[in-house]
C-alpha cells in the first residue's frame, strides 16, 4: 500500500524540505498551499507522481475538500505535517485584531481543520500520525511575538490533547518546535545579532527541521512529545 502524507505549507521553507526528505523515502506527497503554481513546481521538482493542491487551511470547506480529492487522486492519507504558518510580529499594543487572527486561524486553526478532516480516514485505517510545526517561543514566549507564540503554544495543548483522544486509534500526534531556520519567513531578521543567542552559532536549515519531522513520523512509539529543534536556543530563552 502506498504511504501518502499530506503536507501543508509543503510548497516552501520547512515544509518543502520535510516534502524533499519524505519524497527520497519513497511517500506519495500531496504538496498543499493557496498558491497552487508555487506548490505545483514544488512537487514536480520531487519527481515522481507527487501532486499539488490548492487549500486555504482558515477554511473549512476548503480543507475538506482538499482531503475529498487527495484521497480520490493518491489514496487514504496516513501522514499528515501541518507547516503552514504566518507570523505578524508586532508589540500587542500595536497590533491590530485582524492580524491577531490571521495568526490565531493559520497557525491553530488550520492545524485543527486538517487533524479534524485527516480522523476519519486514519481511524478506519487504524493507523496515522501527524507532526505539527509549533515554535521555541510557543515554549517560552518571545516579546513582540505575543500573538504568534499563542498560537504556537495553544497548537502544543491541542496536539497533546488530541494524542490522547486518538491512541487508541493507533494515531501518533506530535510537535516539532524550531528556533530560528532560513526561510522566507525570518529573511527580514537581523541574523548577525540573532545567531550570537544561538549555542550552536547558526540558524537552522529547513533540512534540519525535516529530519526531525520524518523522525517523529516514522517513530512508531512516540506520541504526545514536543521536539525542540532551534541550535539550543532554548537553554538562553
Ligand atoms: P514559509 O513562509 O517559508 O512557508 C509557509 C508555507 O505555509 C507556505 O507553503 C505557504 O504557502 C503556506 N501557507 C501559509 N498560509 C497558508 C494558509 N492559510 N493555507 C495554506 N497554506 C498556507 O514558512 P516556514 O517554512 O518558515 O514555516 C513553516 C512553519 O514553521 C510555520 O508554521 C512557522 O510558523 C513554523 N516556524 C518557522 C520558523 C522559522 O524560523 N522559519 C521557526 C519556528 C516555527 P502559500 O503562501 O502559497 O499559502
Amino acid at each position: 500500500m502506498d504511504k501518502v502524507c499530506a503536507i501543508f505549507g509543503g510548497s516552501r521553507g520547512i515544509g518543502r524540505a520535510v516534502a524533499q526528505l519524505m519524497a527520497q523515502k519513497g511517500y506519495r506527497l500531496a504538496i498543499i498551499a493557496r498558491n497552487l503554481e508555487v506548490a505545483k513546481a514544488a512537487a514536480s521538482d520531487l519527481g515522481g507522481s507527487h501532486l499539488a493542491f490548492s487549500c486555504d487551511v482558515t477554511k473549512e470547506q476548503d480543507v475538506q475538500n482538499t482531503f475529498e480529492e487527495m484521497e480520490k487522486n493518491l489514496g487514504p492519507v496516513s501522514f499528515l505535517v501541518n507547516a503552514a504558518g504566518i507570523n505578524r510580529d508586532s508589540l500587542l499594543i500595536r497590533t491590530k485584531t485582524e492580524d491577531m487572527l490571521s495568526q490565531l486561524h493559520t497557525n491553530l486553526l488550520g492545524s485543527m481543520l486538517t487533524c479534524k478532516a485527516a480522523m476519519r480516514a486514519m481511524i478506519q485505517q487504524q493507523r496515522g500520525s501527524i507532526v505539527n510545526i509549533g515554535s521555541i517561543v510557543g515554549l517560552k514566549g518571545n516579546a513582540g511575538q505575543s500573538v504568534y507564540s499563542a498560537s504556537k503554544g495553544g497548537l502544543v495543548g491541542f496536539s497533546r490533547a488530541l494524542a490522547k483522544e486518538v491512541a487508541g486509534k493507533k494515531i501518533k500526534v506530535n510537535v516539532v518546535a524550531p528556533g530560528f531556520i532560513h526561510t522566507d519567513m525570518t529573511k527580514d531578521l537581523k541574523e548577525e545579532h540573532l545567531k550570537k543567542t544561538i549555542p550552536l552559532g547558526r540558524f537552522g536549515e529547513p533540512i534540519d527541521v525535516a529530519h526531525a519531522v520524518v523522525f517523529l513520523l516514522e517513530s512508531p512509539y512516540v506520541t504526545g512529545h514536543v521536539l525542540v529543534v532551534d541550535g539550543g536556543l532554548q537553554l538562553r530563552m
